[in-house]
Parts: C-alpha cells; structure tokens; sequence
C-alpha cells in the first residue's frame, strides 16, 4: 500500500498550490466544522480537518468491508434483542462501571415495564484498520463498531469533491475519475424517514437530540436537510428541553414542547459527563416512550466494548446468529485478538502477558468517543496498578493493529503545511429498521475514510486527532 502519489508528494509548490485550492474547495463544498471559540454560532466557521491527497486502501479490504456489513447490522440488531446474552456479558462490568451500569439500569427498567417501541432503527458504523502482516500482505481488522452518535456521514458525503479536484490540480485527472462517490447522509436519512413513515403518523417529527456544544452541526445539518427534502419535519433538542417540555400520553406517545416525536435520533448521550440527575430522567423518559430511538438503549449496549470482546469468543456468534453460517464466517473473519479481563485465571494470564509486552495491546475501557484507551507504558503502569482489584473488568484488551504509514498533508485550520507519516481508519455506515420481528430494511449506507499522524495512537475527528479523507482504491 505504498504511497499512490510519490512523485508529488515530496514537490512543495505543488502542494502548496494544490492545498490553497483543496481548502476553499471545502469551504465551497459545505465541509465545515464550527470554531473552538464560537461552538455554539455560525457566524464564524471554519473547514473541517482533512486530508490534502486521497489515502490508498486496497480495493479487496475495502470490498470486504461493504460485503459484512449487513451482517453487522443483523448481529447489532440480534444482541439488542437477546436479554440473556447482555445480561450475562455486562455482568461483571456493571459492577465495577457506574455508567454503563446505569445505562443496563435503564435497560431493565423498560423491559420489565413492557416496551412501547415497536419499530426499531438502527444507524451504525462499523470501524476498521488494515493490519500489516510480516510478509507486508494488509488484513482488515475491525476496531469497534458505533451504535450511537455514529458521525461524520454528512461531512465527508462532500469530501470526495474536493479530492477529485485536488488530483486535477496536481495532474492526475485520470486518477480523480477513479474516486467513488459516497453518500453516507442520504442513506441515514433514508433509514430515518423509512422508521418515521412506519410510525405512522404525519403530524409527528424527527427529533435529532443533541450537544450543549454544537461544533459538528453542519454534518448533522447535511442529514436533517436529506429529510426536509422528503418533507419529514426536523427538530433539535438536547436533553435539558427534553427534561423541561417532554411528557408521555396513556399510550406513551412522547411530546417534547407540544409536538409528537416519531424519532428520537441521538447525537449525544454516550458519555457520562453529560449525565445529570436531570438528564438521566430525561433519558428513561426517551426509552419508556413509544417513539423509535437510533438507538434504542438495547442497541447503545450492544455497541459497548465488553460485548465487542465476548463475541470473539468461540461459539458465541452461532449462538446469537442461528442458520447464518456464512455471515459468521464473513464476521469472524474481521477480528482481532479481543481479551477478558474479568477475575479468574484466563484474565491473570492475559494481563500478565500484557504487562510483559504492552506494545502488542490496547486497553480499552466502556467509554466511547476517542481518547479514552491506554497504549505502551500507560497501558502497563495501569494494568500493573489494577490487575489485582475488580476495577481490572471494567476494561478489555485487544490487539493492537499496525498499518503501514503512507504521506500525506493533513489539513487543518491554523497549522502548518508539513508533510506528516499517516495511517488510515475505513468506517462503513450501516442503515437497518424491524417491524416487530420483521427486518424491513438492511443496507450499507457508505464510508467515512479518517485519517491521523502515526504519533497519535488514539484516534477521532472530533478529538482533533484524525482528519476526513477520501479511499483511493488500489
Ligand atoms: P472510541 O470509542 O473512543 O472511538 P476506539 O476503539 O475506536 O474507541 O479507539 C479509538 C482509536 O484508537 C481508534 O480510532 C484507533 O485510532 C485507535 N485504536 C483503537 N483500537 C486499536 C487497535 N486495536 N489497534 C490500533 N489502534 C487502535
Ligand atoms: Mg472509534
């Protein structure tokens, strides 16, 4: 996978013209992030972060990836499902990890009072990274997979634009005919509407709920647009309206300032800091209600690393996905080495080993969001502190996947133009809904390529870390 673009890389006029063009190009095209100082205002905004030449991703990796994503969706949607299974897997989490604790709490709670949702969304994104074997042949290893606040789908359906003109500008139109278009905000939208109209009534609207801090709103903005095009009516609220002005009828039909909301589509809730008292009723109330919410809290623990961790083990895909064997194959074949951490010797023995050699792990805690895992010598010194207490089950260890690096430029607001050593993470959103027991809806709903300097070892946009790219296949 070396670098697709050698001769322009190391031309510094070159670049320098290619990337004055490749950032009002951005502008133009609407990728756009608010500022630091002004989260909360569109008078200033700025581009998104992004990279100035499309990375190279091998085209067979990149088609594998497409190729298991329904059964991700059909996996996601079968663990949202199964109470015996989440209780069993987050068991011992929930012991030591207060937030995911009240997030089963939650969970609980709603089953035991009997569900009011019927119709079942589900927008996620499933992340991966192309593992570089010692004989140089590329694997695709997946890294997680995001059931909530899965973001970036609307921004970087106006990347490839500007990459497309990026390559013109530095002779390689040939090149630029070959980027594929990608819409990931049409097809969550699509999702979106389709969950909307099975609700079923015309009155009610999609209620995207969102941050206090509203940096990323343009890429929302380009989803909530996809649906007043379809006439489907938007509303954002964070959960502070939602605790002020919502309310259930009998039916548990939920109203939020007088309006009937068909979807709940949420863009926050997957961190504890948001969490007040208040917030946490506001939550409940979400989840008692009758509206579809993306996701519901049985999908949002679906998504949690734990669960990541217990599907690698042996036999337990096939329990979840009876009569599927050939999507178990495609799903299985995307893994990594995943680790328990929970008490007993199969944890001793896999801390041990880590604690030996923590550059071949990741510590990864419930926490989503980037920025919260444990690499190298932190990885050590903190499994070395916990591996005694049952704090150690709150996380999980994975291996650690190595790409080979390629140059690039990564742009951004304010920094300097230098050529950095990059690796890439190829997301592939999936869009499903059920009906009841019936899946009406299961598809790939395209990809968000980001990319970071290999100094980094966590990644994510919105961490600052890891810019918006385009796929070049190769
Ligand atoms: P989060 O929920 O915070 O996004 P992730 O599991 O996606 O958690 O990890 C955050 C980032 O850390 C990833 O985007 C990737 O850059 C890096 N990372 C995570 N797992 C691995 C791994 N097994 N090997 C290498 N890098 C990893
Ligand atoms: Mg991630």
């Amino acid at each position: 996978m070396a670098a697709a673009w050698q001769d322009v890389v190391r031309d510094a006029a070159a670049v320098r013209e290619a990337a004055a063009v490749a950032v009002d190009a951005a502008l133009l095209a609407g990728v756009l992030m608010r500022t630091g100082e002004q989260p909360n205002a569109s008078d200033v905004v700025n581009y998104a972060p992004f990279t100035l030449l499309p990375s190279a991703v091998p085209r067979a990796l990149f088609e594998q990836a497409y190729a298991v994503q329904q059964d991700f969706n059909l996996l996601v949607d079968a663990v949202s499902q199964n109470k015996e299974f989440l209780e069993q897997t987050l068991a011992s989490t929930i012991k030591v990890d207060d937030f995911t604790a009240r997030l089963f709490r939650i969970y609980m709670q709603v089953l035991e009072e009997g569900l009011a949702q019927t119709v079942f969304l589900g927008i996620n994104r499933s992340d991966y990274m192309f593992d570089c074997g010692l004989d140089g042949t590329a694997a695709l290893r997946q890294i997680e997979i995001n059931t909530i606040a899965a973001s970036f789908g609307g921004l970087t359906s106006r990347t490839a634009d500007v990459h497309r003109l990026v390559l013109k500008v530095l002779g390689k139109s040939e090149e630029a005919s070959r980027l594929l278009p990608n819409n990931p905000a049409k097809g969550l939208a699509l999702g979106i509407a389709k969950a909307w109209e099975l609700y079923g009534s015309q009155r009610a609207v999609v209620m995207f709920l969102v941050e206090e801090i509203q940096r990323n709103i343009f890429d929302q903005r380009c989803v909530e647009n996809e649906l007043w095009n379809r006439n489907i009516r938007v509303v954002r609220k964070r959960f502070r309206d939602v605790f002020e002005q919502g309310s259930l009828d009998a039916s548990r039909r939920l109203f939020v300032d007088g309006q009937e909301v068909a979807v709940v589509y949420y863009r926050e809730g997957y961190v504890p800091q948001i969490y007040d008292e208040q917030n946490w009723e506001a939550r409940l109330l979400l989840e008692r209600s009758r509206a579809v919410k993306c996701p519901d809290i049985a999908t949002q623990l679906a998504g949690t690393k734990k669960v990541q961790q217990e599907l690698s083990r042996p036999g337990t895909l096939e329990k979840l996905l009876p009569g599927h064997p050939e999507a178990i194959a495609r799903i299985r074949a995307t893994f990594a080495g995943l680790y328990s951490l929970d008490e007993g010797e199969e944890g001793d023995r896999i801390a041990a080993t880590a604690i030996a050699d923590p550059d071949r792990f990741v510590l990864k805690p419930q926490r989503e969001g980037g920025g919260n895992n444990l690499y190298g010598e932190e990885l050590r010194e903190v499994l070395e502190k916990i591996k005694d207490s049952p704090e150690r089950t709150s996380y999980i260890l994975m291996d650690k996947i190595k790409p080979q690096p390629a140059l690039n430029y990564l742009l951004r607001a304010h920094s300097p133009l230098q050529v950095s050593e990059c690796i890439s993470e190829l997301g592939i959103f999936g869009v499903y809904v059920r009906q009841g027991r019936e899946l009406v809806l299961n598809q790939p709903a395209g990809h968000l390529l980001r990319t970071k300097a290999t100094e980094h070892a966590d990644g994510g946009v919105a961490a600052g870390v890891a810019v918006l790219d385009t796929p070049y296949l190769l």
